[in-house]
């Protein structure tokens, strides 16, 4: 048995990373930015109005009450050669370029609205609600750095920028595999005994949610020639391996062999942590490089638990992601903890403020079966190996979900 951070270092350290392709932006969601992005233009690319009003010469209302001429109405999506001439107006939308000797926008609800003029009641200042060019970013400035792990803001960052094509690291082809003669498909009728398969489920959300792909799906039941049947086939198309159920010290364990029948090494069985202790991983070496396979156990929160603290940021390390380990806080747990010594605990927490401070508050049954309290939780609070009573209120470190 192994100490979680010496597991976790094991898994980080094998990651080798992947190769590299060009995308259309449409398909850049949640892939991982393989070269930095300069910006080739000023963000906003001129300077337009910030709302639907008059564009007008601050200068002309250092008086306060003045009326202005109406001089041409400027839309979005047009550019006015004319300047504004003093004493006038022109009557602007929100997005559209400023004219050529207007400095200030004053918005329509400020101003009395005539058919030939506007009155306007207050000075205004230079520059007021307008958006410049360049606010955003300036050209030649470094949009996002290579590593990036685009979200739907990235993607849209990218668009108003006019990248239509980016090039993004390769997703890591994700093999799911339960095990297990009691699970059945969830369109399955239920015999007596029988379970329906929710890890399968569950690995396909965080599978998509780390931005890999899903690239072979199976079960097998628990029989060693049927187990490593399922595995060259996953092979055939993965990278990454993950099986769940068969690797505790069972009779029908038999993950761990049929890892080994098909030539894999083991770089651990066992890891000192609650859920999730009989965790399994191996490596086989191939003449196109590594494949890694994670032998979770069976319990669902269990698995989605390993996903998060294991295969998460080790397949943001397969694809260069930057920011691959999970958001780590400092929390005070809502209420007092007792354990044995000897291994980490996962804890389900909800987080609030209180006081300005991050509590952590268990959001149900914490055994490794249970999914009910999974749905709502926000980190997984780390109660450290060699803690036997935490009271109230003490402070522990906390890692965000990412499903
Ligand atoms: P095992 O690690 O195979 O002993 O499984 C541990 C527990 O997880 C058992 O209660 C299994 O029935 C349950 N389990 C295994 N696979 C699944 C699955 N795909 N979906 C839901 N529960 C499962
Ligand atoms: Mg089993």
């Amino acid at each position: 048995m192994i100490e979680y951070e010496d597991a976790r270092k094991a898994v980080f350290e094998a990651a080798r990373p992947l190769g590299t392709e060009d995308v259309p932006l449409e398909e850049a969601f949640r892939r991982v930015l393989a070269a930095d992005i300069v910006s080739p233009r000023a963000l906003p690319s001129f300077d337009n109005s910030a709302m639907d009003g008059y564009a007008v010469r601050s200068l002309d209302t250092a008086a306060g009450m003045v009326s202005l001429c109406l001089a041409g109405e400027a839309p979005a999506g047009t550019v006015l050669s004319e300047p504004v001439a003093p004493g006038t107006a022109v009557k602007i939308m929100t997005g559209a370029p400023i004219p050529p000797g207007a400095d200030a926008v004053i918005p329509r609800e400020d101003v009395q609205e005539g058919p030939e003029e506007i009155v306007v009641s207050w000075p205004v200042a230079s520059g007021a609600n307008i958006r410049r060019s360049g606010e955003d970013i300036r050209k030649g400035e470094t949009a996002l750095e290579r590593g990036a792990f685009l979200n739907s803001a990235a993607v849209g960052f990218l668009a108003a920028l006019g990248i239509a094509k980016v090039s993004v690291s390769l997703r890591p082809a994700v093999a799911a595999i339960t095990t297990g003669g009691e699970i059945r498909d969830v369109t399955e009728t239920l015999d007596p005994g029988a379970i329906y398969d929710s890890n399968s489920h569950v690995l396909r959300a965080q599978i998509a949610s780390a931005g890999a792909q899903l690239s072979f799906a199976g079960r097998a039941a628990d029989d060693l020639g049927a187990t490593v049947a399922i595995l060259r086939d996953a092979l055939r198309t993965s990278r990454v391996v993950l099986t769940t159920g068969g690797v505790s010290m069972g009779d029908y364990d038999l993950v761990r062999d049929a890892f080994e029948a098909i030539g894999a090494r083991s770089v651990f069985w066992k890891v000192a942590q609650k859920p999730g202790m009989p965790l399994a991983f191996y490596v086989l070496e191939g003449a196109d490089g590594p494949r890694w396979l994670f032998g979770l156990p069976g319990n669902p929160g269990a698995v989605m638990i390993l996903f998060e603290e294991y295969v998460r940021p080790f397949l943001g390390l397969l694809s260069c992601r930057s920011d691959f380990l999970p958001e780590e806080l400092e929390v005070r747990l809502s209420r007092e903890m007792k354990k044995k010594k000897g291994r980490l605990h996962f804890l389900r927490v909800k987080l609030s403020m209180r006081s300005g401070e991050i509590w952590a508050e268990e959001t149900g049954g914490q055994g490794s079966g249970l999914l009910r309290s999974m749905v709502p939780v926000h980190a997984l609070a780390l109660i450290p190996a060699d803690a036997e009573f935490l009271p109230a209120a003490t402070k522990v470190k906390a890692h965000r979900v990412g499903w």
